[in-house]
Formats: C-alpha cells, structure tokens, sequence
C-alpha cells in the first residue's frame, strides 16, 4: 500500500492530487500518471479542451488483443469511464458496437475531420509481406482495406502516433525469428513509407494501463513526453529493474532462487531479465497494484527492442 501511495503523488493519495501535482506528474518530473488518477479535479480541466479536438482512434494490426485486454481489465475507475469520458476515444475494434463498413466510413471521417489533431493508437505489428494481405483491416465499397493501407492512411493524418505493445513498437512476438509476414513494427514502416507524424512507443507484452492512458493524457495535455532511444516515455521506461528490484541485496548477497516458487533469492539463474530491461513494473505493479512478474516468475525483458528473440529461452541464465 506504502508504494501505490507514492505512486500516485509522491506525497499525497488517491483523491488528493493538486493540479501542481498533476502538472508536475505529466511534464514527466515524477513517476508517471496511473489510471487511478484519472479522475481528479485538476486532470479533468486539463483535458477538457483537448477532448474537444484531440479524438484517440484505435486500430489493431497483428497481434492478440492483450493491450486491449490488459487497458480493459483495470477496474478502479472502471475503464468505460475512463476512455469514453476522460480520453475521446472515438474508434477502438474490440469495445464499440458499430461494424462493417458503417465503423470503417466513420474511422475515415473522424480522421479527416481531425486532420493533423488526433492520435492515433496502434495496437500488433504491421504484416508488410504479401502485399498486406495476411491483416485484412475491412472492406470499402468492395475495396479491400488492409492494415498497411490503414496504417499509411491514417498515419499520415494522425498528428501522433501511439505503438501500443511490443508488437506495435518493435515487431515483437510476430516478428520473431520465422516471421513470415513480414510484421514490422510502427517506427520501422514509418520509416519505410517516409511518414514524418511523431511515434511514442508503448511496449509491453502486454503494455500496462497506466503506461497507455498515462501516455495519452501526456500528448493531450503536454505534447510528446521525453522519448529514450528507443523511443520509449522516459517517465514509464527510465529506469532499469535490476537496479531497483526488490530483491537486489540478496543478489548483492549472492542469495540465488534455485526454483520459482521460492519466496525468496534473486532470480537470475532462473533467467530474469532484469538487468536489460528498463520499466518502472518493479514499483507499478500489475493487475491494480497487486503483484508483478518477480514475485512469481522471472522479469523475461518484455519491453525491450528484440523481445522475444533475445530474451529466449526466458527460463535460462542470459
Ligand atoms: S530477480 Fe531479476 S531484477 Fe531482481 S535482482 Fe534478481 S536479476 Fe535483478
Ligand atoms: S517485469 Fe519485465 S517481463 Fe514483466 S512486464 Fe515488466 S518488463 Fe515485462
């Protein structure tokens, strides 16, 4: 409970974040806004204008939904508030009831309407082999449209681009070693197409709740948050979780687990990734705060540029 407090602020809990807090939280000074805080006073007035011309369309490419699912299951404040009247989300395949072409006309106004204003959130990579034709996005006027149609099209409208996930940021899991889509991540077709829209990349497989609405409410109200080399909010991924795992002194101390359901001991000879990797989940958590991959297995490097490729096998010493 200790560390959810100074999550949320620093100092303050859950209902009383200032709006200098608030401020100071998304200029990316602290640890990083969480859903948990989309609710206050002070948040809700920076958005308001932004809502009014800032939509957040979401599309999926080649992936397996578990950005979506992950957003999905937060569950305090329920997500349904949380995108439909803190963010504008406005299009989004797995939680709007329109279908069909109806879904894809209006995909297409909302963008032109918003040109050079909305964000675009990309969830799965992009499956450039075969034309495009291993993602099928719909169908207008009898014309196939695929992800890497849409993904030109809007991408090049959007005013920013979110790469929600591993998949979306680097290629990921559909990309790994026997790809035969050709997936590719948002950055690389980018740079293939010569789309110059900015690109924050959100990786995780899957990207936590906090880290996407976190994100969004940053380019709402700031614009793009400092970016690492790997294109990655700084404020979500600056710090490496060897360094500041719980269980570093016994790594110090040369006290190793030797299985994982040993409560104590460093995990490294059970193949943690920890010290590669740079996210902030050590302190976060999962699943609404209350545990986090170390606890129970092995940090297996989820939101690094190569995952899976390089962190496999991901229960063997790296
Ligand atoms: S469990 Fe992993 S992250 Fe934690 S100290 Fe050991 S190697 Fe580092
Ligand atoms: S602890 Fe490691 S594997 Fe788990 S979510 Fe964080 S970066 Fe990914």
């Amino acid at each position: 409970m200790k560390d959810k407090e100074m999550l949320l602020d620093g100092q303050q809990k859950k209902t009383g974040v200032s709006r200098r807090t608030f401020l100071k939280t998304v200029t990316g000074t602290a640890a990083g806004i969480g859903i948990s805080q989309m609710f206050n006073p002070a948040l809700i007035s920076a958005l308001e204008k932004a809502l009014e011309t800032h939509p957040v369309l979401w599309i999926q490419g080649q992936g397996c939904s578990g950005c979506s699912v992950s957003l999905l299951n937060n569950v305090d404040p329920s997500i349904a508030d949380v995108l439909l009247k803190v963010i504008s989300l406005q299009y989004h395949p797995t939680v709007m009831a329109s279908e069909g072409e109806t879904a894809l006309e209006n995909l297409y106004h909302i963008a032109e309407k918003y040109k050079g204003k909305f964000s675009l959130a990309i969830e799965g990579a992009i499956p450039m082999a075969a034309n495009g034709k291993y993602c099928n996005f719909g169908e207008l006027d009898h014309k196939e449209i695929t992800m890497v149609d849409i993904a030109k099209d809007l991408g090049a409208k959007a005013g920013s681009v979110l790469a929600v996930g591993t998949c979306a940021a680097y290629g990921g899991i559909p990309a790994a070693e026997g790809n035969q889509t050709g997936a590719t991540g948002v950055m690389d077709f980018f740079h293939i197409y010569h789309i110059k829209t900015p690109v924050v990349n959100i990786p995780g497989c899957p990207s936590h709740p906090d880290w996407i609405v976190g994100s969004i409410v940053h380019l709402l109200t700031k614009g793009l948050p400092e970016l690492d080399d790997d294109g990655r909010p700084v404020v979500f991924f600056g710090e490496n979780i060897h360094d500041n795992c719980p269980r570093v002194k016994e790594y110090d101390a040369g006290e190793m687990s030797e299985k994982l359901s040993d409560a104590k001991g460093c995990r490294m000879d059970l193949g943690c990734k920890g010290p590669d990797t740079y996210a902030d989940c050590y302190k976060r958590k999962w699943n609404s705060g209350m545990n986090w991959c170390v606890d129970n297995a092995v940090c297996i490097g989820c939101v690094e540029p190569g995952f899976p490729d390089l962190s496999s096998p991901f229960y063997e010493p790296a």
